[in-house]
């Protein structure tokens, strides 16, 4: 056949976005979710509905994976009767990258190959060259479907170990969740002070764009180990993390984020880093707390 086509497995938000980015881009699309009726507003646009697992991984030899975690593969997987040999699985949902391993080792000892693959970016960035997706795995299998996988987002290859890609996809979300949790914190205090997030969203913006600055700034001294407190000291820091936690309790909202900034802060001094810059906390998130 003369169409390019590739199998979805997975219709959350996430598969859906992507299943129309094919269809729109003249590839054929054979689609399977668990709850069957996800798939019809799909097949109304041309999707083939796969009436079984079965079915959607002959349909394919290239079967992309949108579930809510690696667990839900196995779900899947473990219900298919069929011969996974020769079928590469790209995997874009989230987990550790110790699941990510085991997942690659799994499918090989079936005769699947697999591609960790870790999305930036919400469903409406799908199909956006400027969206990016971690990839790893066998550089090989990467290589010959790059050109499929680009229709989605651009594919930023990490390298061979299935585990990279899940790996630099949850740093990412390290800092996306806790940033955002702070964005929504600040928005309880502005709130709680009779002020709208829209009014705030203007400084609020301005405050995370100053971040790469920052970044920049630090990153050459985190590398090298090096933490002097020329430009700020952790002594300077606890306090000021401690007029957030007093602001937020006079506001009478839950202050138990900057409480847990605070505690960080105070581990620092305690190990001595006082005039030492903030970045000597690295130190303190480098052992389990105690
Ligand atoms: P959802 O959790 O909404 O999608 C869940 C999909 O997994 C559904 O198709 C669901 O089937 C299926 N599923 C879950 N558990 C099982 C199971 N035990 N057996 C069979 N099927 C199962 O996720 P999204 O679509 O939002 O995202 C998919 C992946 O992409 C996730 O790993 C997410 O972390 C990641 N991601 C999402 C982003 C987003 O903004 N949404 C951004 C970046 C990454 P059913 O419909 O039957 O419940």
């Amino acid at each position: 056949r003369n169409r390019p086509s590739v199998t979805i497995i997975g219709l959350g938000p996430m598969g859906q976005a992507m299943a129309a980015v094919f269809l729109d881009r003249g590839y054929e699309v054979t689609v399977w979710n668990r709850t069957a009726g996800k798939s019809d507003a799909l097949a109304a646009k041309g999707a083939i509905k796969a009436s079984s697992v079965d079915e959607a991984i002959a349909a394919n030899d290239l079967i992309i994976l949108s579930l809510t975690d690696y667990d839900a593969m196995y779900a899947i997987l473990e219900q298919a009767a069929r011969d996974l040999s020769g079928k590469v699985f790209v995997n874009l949902s989230s987990d550790t990258p110790e699941k990510a391993r085991e997942a690659a080792k799994w499918l090989e000892a079936r005769g699947a190959r697999h591609l960790t693959g870790g999305v930036q970016v919400p469903p409406s960035g799908i199909g956006k060259a400027e969206s990016s997706t971690y990839y790893s795995g066998t550089r090989e299998v990467f290589d010959a479907h790059k050109k499929t996988l680009e229709v989605l987002t651009g594919a930023d290859y990490r390298g061979e170990d299935p585990g990279l890609a899940a790996l630099y996809y949850q740093i990412q979300m390290d800092m996306f969740w806790t940033s955002m949790l702070s964005y929504l914190h600040a928005l309880s205090l502005a709130g709680a002070n009779g002020l709208t997030a829209e009014q705030i969203r203007p400084y609020a913006i301005e405050t995370m764009k100053s971040l790469p600055m920052f970044i920049e700034f630090y990153t050459p001294r985190i590398d090298a180990g090096e933490h002097p407190g020329d430009v700020d000291r952790l002594g300077m820091g606890v306090a000021s993390v401690d007029h957030i936690v007093h602001t937020s309790k006079d506001a009478g909202i839950d202050a138990s984020l900057p409480a847990a900034v605070l505690e960080v802060f105070k581990r620092g001094v305690a190990n001595g880093q006082a005039g030492n810059s903030f970045t000597s906390l690295i130190e303190v998130f480098k052992k389990p707390a105690p």
